[in-house]
C-alpha cells in the first residue's frame, strides 16, 4: 500500500488522504481522489488510474474525479472503473454530472467516460474480494471503509468503529485509521483511540488524515504508527484460502 497523501481537508502542507494498492509492483486500485491526488498518481505511475475506490463524497476525497474525467475523455485507454458505495451514488452524480455542459465539445457522459461500478457489501477486483462496510462520518450511510480480510483495513473518514474493527479486522492486518490530534464530531482524535480501542489493537493502527506534520510527530511521540506521503506499507501475504483462481 503506497501513501499518496495523509492530510485532512484543512491541511495545507499535505495532500488529501489517498492510497494506492499495488500488486506485484503494479497499481491496481487508487483509494480516494481529492485535489492534487491525480497529479501525484501520474508522477508515481506515468499513467491514469485504471480503478478508483471512492469512500465518501467530501471534496478532499473526490475533487480530482473531474480532472480524471477530462483526462479520460482524451485518452484511448479503457474507461477507468470507479467503485462507489451505492448509497452515495446519487450525491456523487449530482456533484459531477453537470449535463450537458461537462465537456466543452459535448458528447460525453460522466458515468461512461468514468465507468461507475456501484457496490454494496463488496466487489471483486484482480481476483480479490474487497469488503465495503459503513463507517461513522458526518451522517448515516455517508462514508465506507474498504478492506481485504487479513491484509488491510482502511477505515475511511470516521469516528471510532470498535464494533467493526474488533470483529472484521481480527486477522492481524494493518488498520489505516483516520486520526487527527484532536477529535471532532466527524473524525477520530488520538484520545478516542486510547478510550475506544483495546490497547492490543494500537500497534496495528497506522494513522492518517491529520492536519500537519507537527501533529504527526506528536502522535508518533505517543508511540503510534503514523503514515506519511510516499511511504510504502508492506501488507501481510495472502492466505492460501483467500486466493481465488480463475
Ligand atoms: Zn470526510
Amino acid at each position: 500500500m503506497v501513501v499518496l497523501g495523509a492530510g485532512s481537508a484543512g491541511a495545507t502542507e499535505l495532500l488529501p488522504s489517498s492510497f494506492v494498492l499495488e500488486q506485484e509492483g503494479r497499481p491496481i486500485l487508487l483509494i480516494d481522489c481529492g485535489a492534487g491526488v491525480l497529479d501525484a498518481y501520474r508522477r508515481q505511475y506515468q499513467q491514469l488510474p485504471e480503478a478508483v475506490y471512492i469512500s465518501h463524497p467530501h471534496m478532499d476525497h473526490v475533487a480530482d474525479l473531474e480532472k480524471l474525467f477530462i483526462a479520460a475523455c482524451f485518452n484511448d485507454k479503457p474507461a477507468p472503473r470507479i467503485y462507489v458505495p451505492a448509497a452515495i451514488v446519487p450525491r456523487l452524480t449530482r456533484m459531477f454530472d453537470n449535463h450537458p455542459g461537462q465537456l466543452a465539445e459535448g458528447g460525453a457522459n460522466f458515468w461512461q467516460v468514468l465507468q461507475l461500478v456501484a457496490v454494496d457489501s463488496g466487489f471483486w477486483l484482480a481476483q480479490h474480494n474487497f469488503r465495503v462496510t459503513p463507517a461513522r462520518h458526518h451522517q448515516l450511510d455517508f462514508s465506507f471503509s474498504l478492506s481485504l480480510p487479513g491484509r488491510f483495513f482502511f477505515t475511511a473518514d470516521t469516528r471510532p468503529i470498535p464494533e467493526v474493527l474488533h470483529h472484521l479486522a481480527a486477522g492481524g492486518e494493518p488498520i489505516l485509521h483516520d486520526v487527527g490530534l484532536v477529535a471532532n464530531p466527524s473524525h477520530t482524535g488520538i484520545e478516542d483511540i486510547k478510550r475506544d480501542y483495546d490497547a492490543r489493537l494500537w500497534p496495528r493502527l497506522y494513522l492518517y488524515h491529520y492536519y500537519a506534520e507537527k501533529d504527526a510527530a506528536l502522535m508518533e511521540a505517543e508511540g503510534f504508527n503514523v503514515l506519511r506521503p510516499r511511504q510504502r506499507l508492506i501488507l501481510p501475504a495472502e492466505r492460501a484460502s483467500d486466493v481465488v483462481t480463475a
